[in-house]
This record gives C-alpha cells, sequence and structure tokens, in this order.
C-alpha cells in the first residue's frame, strides 16, 4: 500500500483518461516530452537570469530509452528538475483551480471532451494509459538529493529520497528520469520506429535535441542475434522554421518547408510570416499554393492549417483554425498562450484561439488586399501573381461575402467580375471609378456561361448608353451578390486632407439587369403616344401567353432584339430556381418571366394589323422561348416552339 493518497481529482482525471483516450494512446510520449522541454527551458532562464544558477553549465537534452525484454520505456530530461516537494505538488495533486472546474463541466458531452482533451493533451498523467506502473527519479537543479516518486496509477503513490550525497543515485545530472513499466497495451511502443514516428508527428519542431537510443543488431545467417551495439541518434529536426527570424530565412528554406507540410511538390504563390507579441504570443507562417487544392469543394476538405502550442504539434484537423472561405492556405498557427495540458480554463482556451484567429484572417486579406493593390501599379511579375491568385481563389473568397460580415469591406475589394467595358478581371472599385457622370447603380448580369451573358438581349440598352455591366459567371454570384445589395467604399478626401482631413463614404446599390426595375436609369421612356399605339399589341400578347408569364411590358431596354425575359423585383430569377431544383430543392415554386417587348422591333409592330389568333399565339410563343433561349434557358417544349417557327417561316 502505497503511502500517500492522489487528490480526489487526479483520480477523476486518471479514470477519465484511461476510459476515454485509449484510441490516442500515443500521446503519452507527447506529453512527457513537452514536460521535458518545458523543464528545459524553466533552467535554461534560469541560468541566464539568476546569479545562483549562473554557474550550472549544460547541455539541454532530452533522452528517449527503451527495453523490449524488460518492458520499458523512459524518458529524460537534464532541466530545471523536482524535489520532494514539487513532487507532491506536481504529481500528487492537480494544483490548477481550473482543471477543477474543467472536471465538473465534463461528462456532459463526454465523447466532445475526450476529442478536446485528446487534441489539448491531458500531461503526465496519460502515461498511464501505457504503463502499470511509473518510476520518477528527479533531481532539483542546484539540490543534491535525488528522490524517487513511483506509483501504479491506483492506489496512490509514494516518494522516497535515495541516498543523500550520492551524487550518482538514480541520475547524475540536475533532471527528471520518467521509466514507464509498459502494460499490455504499452508494448507496442517499445521499438524505435514507432518512437521516432510519433517523435516526428508531434514533437518535431521541439528546440531540443530529441535522442533516441536502441540496440543495432547484427544477426547470423541462423537468424540468430550476433551482436548487438547500443546507438544513439537524434531524432527530431529541431528547427521549427516558423519560430526562426525572418532575416535568416532564405526564399528556399520557406519553399522547402510549405512542400513538406502541404504535399504539394510545387513553390507555394507566396507567404505570410508574423510574429505577434504583447498580449497575446504567437507565430504564424500562412501560405498561398498556385493551385487551390483539389478538395477545395469537397465538404470534407482537409484543413491546411496546422495548430502548435510551444513547437508541439496538436492538430491538423481542425476546421475551426480559418474560416472555411480561407480552406485553402496552408500553414502553422504557433501559440504561446495555449496550455497544451487541460489545467486551465477551456473558455480561456478558445477565446486565445479565436483572437489569433481573427488576427490571422485580417492580416492574410490585408496581404490579399495589398498584392490586389500593388499588381494595379506594379510591374509583370506582380501583375501574374495575382492573376493567378484570383483565377484560383475569387470563389472561395465571395463565400466570404457572405460568411464574414466583420471583414465585408476588405473582401468586396478583392473579389473580381467579368465585364462589358474591360478585359479579364475587373473589381467593384474599378467599376466605381469608371462610372459616367450620373450613373447611380452598379449594374450586372447573372444567371449562365460568360459567353451566355454577353450574348443576352438584356444588355442592348446599357451598351447604347455605354453603361457598364458587370458578367457574374459564376454560379456563386447568384447566390452572393444579392446579399451585398451595395457596395461601400471610404475614402480619404484629398482637398482636405491634413488637419482636418475626412474620410468620405458613399455606397452605391447593385442592381441586375434581368430584374424589373433595373431600367430606370436608361431613361429611354417613349413617348406618351407611341405607348399608347403600341398597347393593344401588348395586350394581345398578354392575353396569348396567358399564365406562362407574369406579365408583359414595353421595354425600355432592348434595342436590336425584339423581346428578353426579367425577374419580378422579389423573385428568383429562372436560372436560379432551376439551380436550386438541380440541387434538390423539390418544393422551388415556378417562378414566372416577365416578358418585355421590343415596340421598334418589326416582328412587334406586325402584330398591330392583325387580329388572326393563330398567327398571333405563334408570334408571342416565339417571342418568349426566343428569350428564354437566349438568356441559356432549357425550352419545356422545343416542339412546340418549332412547330411555331415553321408555321412563320412559311407564311
Ligand atoms: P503540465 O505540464 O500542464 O503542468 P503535467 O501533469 O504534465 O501538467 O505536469 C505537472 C507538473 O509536473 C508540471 O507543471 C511540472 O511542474 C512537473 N513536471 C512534469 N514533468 C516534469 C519534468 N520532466 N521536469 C520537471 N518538472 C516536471
Amino acid at each position: 500500500m502505497a503511502q500517500r493518497q492522489f487528490q480526489t481529482e487526479v483520480n477523476q482525471l486518471l479514470h477519465l483518461i484511461i476510459h476515454s483516450l485509449y484510441s490516442n494512446r500515443e500521446i503519452f510520449l507527447r506529453e512527457l516530452v513537452s514536460n521535458a522541454s518545458d523543464a528545459l527551458d524553466k533552467l535554461k532562464y534560469l541560468t541566464v537570469a539568476e546569479d545562483t544558477y549562473k554557474s550550472i553549465s549544460f547541455e539541454p537534452r532530452i533522452d528517449i530509452c527503451f527495453d523490449k525484454d524488460a518492458k520499458t520505456l523512459s524518458v529524460s530530461d537534464n532541466g530545471i528538475g523536482m524535489n520532494e516537494a514539487d513532487l507532491v505538488e506536481s504529481l500528487g495533486t492537480i494544483a490548477r483551480s481550473g482543471t477543477r472546474a474543467f472536471l465538473e463541466k465534463l461528462s456532459a458531452d463526454a465523447q466532445k471532451d475526450s476529442n478536446l482533451i485528446g487534441q489539448f493533451g491531458v500531461g503526465f498523467y496519460s502515461a498511464f494509459m501505457v504503463a502499470e506502473k511509473i518510476e520518477v527519479t528527479s533531481r532539483k537543479a542546484g539540490e543534491d538529493t535525488t528522490f524517487l516518486w513511483s506509483s501504479n496509477g491506483q492506489d496512490g503513490y509514494d516518494v522516497v529520497r535515495l541516498e543523500t550525497g550520492d551524487k550518482t543515485a538514480g541520475r547524475d545530472t540536475q533532471g527528471t528520469t520518467v521509466l514507464l513499466y509498459l502494460n499490455e497495451e504499452g508494448l507496442e511502443y517499445a521499438n524505435r520506429w514507432s518512437i521516432e514516428d510519433i517523435i516526428k508527428r508531434y514533437s518535431n519542431h521541439v528546440a531540443f535535441p530529441i535522442y533516441l537510443t536502441y540496440d543495432e543488431n547484427e544477426y547470423d545467417d541462423k537468424g540468430k542475434v550476433k551482436s548487438s551495439k547500443n546507438k544513439t541518434d537524434k531524432i527530431n529536426s529541431g528547427a521549427a522554421l516558423w519560430r526562426r527570424v525572418k532575416s535568416e530565412l532564405t526564399e528556399n528554406d520557406y519553399h522547402d518547408f510549405y512542400k513538406q507540410i502541404s504535399h504539394d511538390s510545387d513553390d507555394p504563390l507566396f507567404y505570410v510570416h508574423t510574429r505577434a507579441e504583447g498580449t497575446l504570443e504567437y507565430t504564424t507562417l500562412f501560405y498561398i499554393p498556385k493551385k487551390a487544392p483539389f478538395d477545395l469543394y469537397n465538404v470534407d476538405y482537409k484543413p491546411g492549417v496546422k495548430l502548435y502550442v510551444k513547437r508541439v504539434f496538436i492538430t491538423d484537423d481542425d476546421k475551426e483554425l480559418m474560416p472555411t472561405y480561407l480552406r485553402f492556405v496552408r500553414g502553422i498557427i504557433d501559440s504561446e498562450d495555449l496550455p497544451l495540458n487541460v489545467s486551465r480554463e477551456i473558455l480561456q482556451q478558445n477565446k486565445v484561439l479565436i483572437n489569433i484567429k481573427n488576427a490571422s484572417v485580417k492580416k492574410l486579406l490585408g496581404e490579399f488586399k495589398a498584392l490586389a493593390d500593388k499588381a494595379l501599379s506594379g510591374g509583370e511579375e506582380v501583375k501574374e501573381k495575382w492573376e493567378t491568385f484570383i483565377t484560383q481563389f475569387n470563389r472561395p473568397l465571395k463565400e466570404g461575402l457572405y460568411q464574414d460580415y466583420a471583414n465585408r469591406d476588405t473582401l468586396q475589394d478583392l473579389v473580381r467580375f467579368k465585364s462589358t467595358a474591360v478585359e479579364g478581371w475587373t473589381g467593384l472599385a474599378d467599376y466605381v471609378s469608371r462610372m459616367k457622370g450620373d450613373q447611380k447603380s452598379i449594374y450586372y448580369i447573372t444567371g449562365g456561361d460568360e459567353k451566355t451573358l454577353r450574348a443576352s438581349p438584356l444588355l442592348e440598352a446599357y451598351r447604347a448608353k455605354d453603361i457598364e455591366v458587370l458578367i457574374m459567371a459564376d454560379e456563386i454570384d447568384d447566390i452572393v451578390i444579392p446579399s451585398l445589395h451595395s457596395y461601400h467604399q471610404t475614402t480619404d478626401s484629398p482637398e482636405k486632407s491634413g488637419a482636418d482631413s475626412k474620410t468620405e463614404s458613399r455606397s452605391w446599390e447593385l442592381k441586375a439587369v434581368n430584374r424589373a426595375g433595373a431600367d430606370e436609369e436608361l431613361g429611354e421612356k417613349k413617348d406618351r403616344a407611341a405607348e399608347k399605339e403600341i398597347k393593344p399589341v401588348i395586350e394581345k400578347i398578354k392575353k396569348a401567353l396567358g399564365d406562362r408569364v407574369k406579365e408583359v411590358k414595353l421595354s425600355r431596354r432592348l434595342h436590336d432584339s425584339p423581346s428578353c425575359i426579367v425577374a419580378d423585383e422579389n423573385d428568383p430569377t429562372i436560372q436560379m430556381a432551376q439551380m436550386l431544383r438541380a440541387m434538390g430543392q423539390t418544393e422551388m415554386p415556378d417562378v414566372k418571366p416577365i416578358l418585355e417587348v421590343n415596340g421598334d422591333h418589326p416582328i412587334v409592330v406586325s402584330l398591330k394589323n392583325t387580329e388572326d389568333e393563330g398567327h398571333i399565339a405563334d408570334v408571342a410563343g416565339v417571342l418568349l422561348d426566343q428569350a428564354l433561349l437566349v438568356e441559356g434557358i432549357k425550352l419545356k417544349d422545343p416542339a412546340d416552339f418549332v412547330k411555331r417557327l415553321n408555321r412563320l417561316l412559311a407564311s
């Protein structure tokens, strides 16, 4: 029977670990290595900061040894170490009040909890998942007594003093050795390859060298061990590239690291390396690939950003680390303030992470914007970079317009569209800068591929009036742009620069040309007499088409074409209704278009002097169907259209 009892909470935690983390057992090694690394950090700091420790000269290192036959595995460090009181305090209790709160909150959603502790770690006690007994031998720096802590994780623990004054009792320097007597589940870790694998995955970037000692056997021809040599190899790379100062790093260093973490064989398009100090301390290194990741549009895409805490890998599978619209970003976030261990407030962890995330998003969008601005005035190279960027990532950024209200202003200046006025991509700011004197709105057309949209009769009057229309050929535009509603711009007014300089804020409504009401500015009001004259024709067409249309109107936007369709102001467009139906929205009601006719067009004019209902029905049918066809909409009854057309051709 052990002499000392664990604090109640420790028992609870041990129980929890053993019963909910078994699928994640390997993290015990990450936890022990992190503790060792912390202990080395602490001593390193003291040897610099405090006189009493300055005489200690030490080469910080972490050693891992295993013995398959004895079924043991040990992790040693020559760091700060623990004396008797420390051992009792650190390994017999959970000193921090946060853990208590955490344990109280547990149980509610056990599954989620186990994920969380799996990600953030549970510290020293996790070693009881793989060990039936643990011995910790430790000597505190500056003291000359070594203590041995031991426990089976069930009935308390013991602490005994190893021989006083014997400098080699237990261990021969300051520091700590954690010796695990492996249980059945733990045995799989008593081999070189699994240890290397786990260290590379989780602890590769720990700042101190991690050595593994193993036996290298030579075999005779009968397969028996002839001789065995003890070898020690350093198994971590130890160089957390993102923690080094920028000036020490070459472009090549950055690119190599990108290839390591992204599995992309190409160089990245660019990267953003940031170190934040102050209230929150963290480092981020983000990469923008040259090509959108292949799974960008899969629901179960693999997130590209890895979370580290003090150089220790935590997770690469957290979709919350970046907003979904930035899922193409690759890289790492390394925080100094997130605890690796649960023994601090979980809530607080989230808050820290949220702050880092928000700052990172701002930073990235700022960099994108800077690139866009540079591309305006810069050389070929930067122009090309921007082109590549926007061609690959325009669409996810548009998703940001309805996902991320906080950054909407930046995002609306990043997204790009095609236009009737210029070649290639253009932005809302460019559009506005090209606007003619009294134009009040930004016009756009959606609902088809670029070619179809460019050919739409809806554009005729805008073209005639020299009003630019944005061609929104991306499927997502139909969803995103209406939600954007208007475009805002804040500029420093140049005349009043200096002390009383002012920022000016303006905004323009975004109007779809395929909607009723977007033709106000075209101003081509027919004179009253002409309008009166064409009215009977409109009535005839309306009667002939019946409930195939919502309404028939005299158009203000047509020039060359006889007819076009538009959607009523609050209706979805026909193309959008089709898309939603294709996506499985079966309850989508049948939206009826408004047919607009060109009162000057000979086909329309020809209806003035006929009362032949059959002929009127044929002309009206063709006027509607051709307007649908030219918008890329599939006809419900193509045979009917062909019949009518042939009758008209033959007459
Ligand atoms: P955490 O590391 O989050 O504090 P642990 O349960 O892993 O939680 O460890 C508890 C405490 O035990 C540590 O805070 C530290 O004071 C002490 N400790 C653990 N391992 C070592 C070690 N290798 N060297 C020195 N102190 C250690």
